[in-house]
């Protein structure tokens, strides 16, 4: 990065979730906030409201952790992947360009699955945090019961796709998706495990190496 040669020594930099890959908010970085940031493992941008460093959470507790720092082309701005710790907003909403009421920047479709695994894991940590919560009680339930779950509604999907009923489908497919979320998670896996299998096929495919079925 060449600090000297931008306005005020700052470079914006975008804040996308490692994850989900949704953008959370644009901040700014001088040099210091970039090194701090590099050594800390946390975001810390350079405030111009404040006019200090400001590392994101110091207040809120919702952190950004950093998993990698993406210069752009030119050299004049940043890309930040991180794992956020709470709502990045401080409206309370997970991105800056999400709107509390309207959902005007809804998460792209594959990024809420994995916005929606997060809660599931969540849940899984702290069963007792919500004592209504659906999916505490199953995990509570044990293993053998998710799994049976995820049988049911693999039928029902199977039922209504065969039926050609395409409005039962998508709820069954939900609920399928939902359910093995959930045993995944209490499996120990993740969904990042189970893409890494598909991209490892996918890799395998397009190298045109055949594959049995
Ligand atoms: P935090 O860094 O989360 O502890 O929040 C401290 C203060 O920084 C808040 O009270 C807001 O004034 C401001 N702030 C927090 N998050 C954001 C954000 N995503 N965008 C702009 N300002 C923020
Ligand atoms: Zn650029
Ligand atoms: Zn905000
Ligand atoms: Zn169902």
């Amino acid at each position: 990065m060449d600090f000297a040669k931008m306005p005020d020594g700052l470079v914006p930099v975008i804040v996308q979730d490692a994850q989900t890959g949704q953008v959370l908010m644009l901040g700014y970085q001088n040099e210091e906030a970039l090194a701090k940031t590099q050594q800390e493992g946390r975001v810390t941008f350079f405030s111009r409201s404040k006019q200090r460093l400001w590392t994101k959470g110091e207040t809120s507790g919702n952190f950004l952790t950093v998993v990698s720092i993406h210069p752009d082309c030119d050299q004049d701005a940043l890309l930040i992947l991180a794992t956020p710790d709470g709502p990045t907003c401080h409206r309370g909403t997970t991105s800056c360009f999400e709107q509390p009421e309207q959902v005007a920047y809804p998460a792209p479709a594959v990024s809420f699955v994995a916005e929606l695994e997060r809660l599931v894991q969540r849940r899984h940590r702290f069963p007792d945090e919500d004592p209504k919560s659906y999916t505490a009680s199953l995990f509570r339930k044990g293993i053998p019961k998710m799994a049976q779950k995820v049988g049911e509604e693999a039928v029902e999907t199977v039922i209504d796709a065969v039926a050609g009923n395409r409005d039962g489908l998508q709820g069954e497919a939900a609920d399928l998706l939902y359910h093995l979320l959930v045993l995944l998670t209490a499996s120990g896996l993740s969904l990042e495990n189970v893409v890494d299998v598909l991209r490892q096929r996918h890799s395998t495919i397009s190298q045109g190496v055949r594959r049995e079925e």
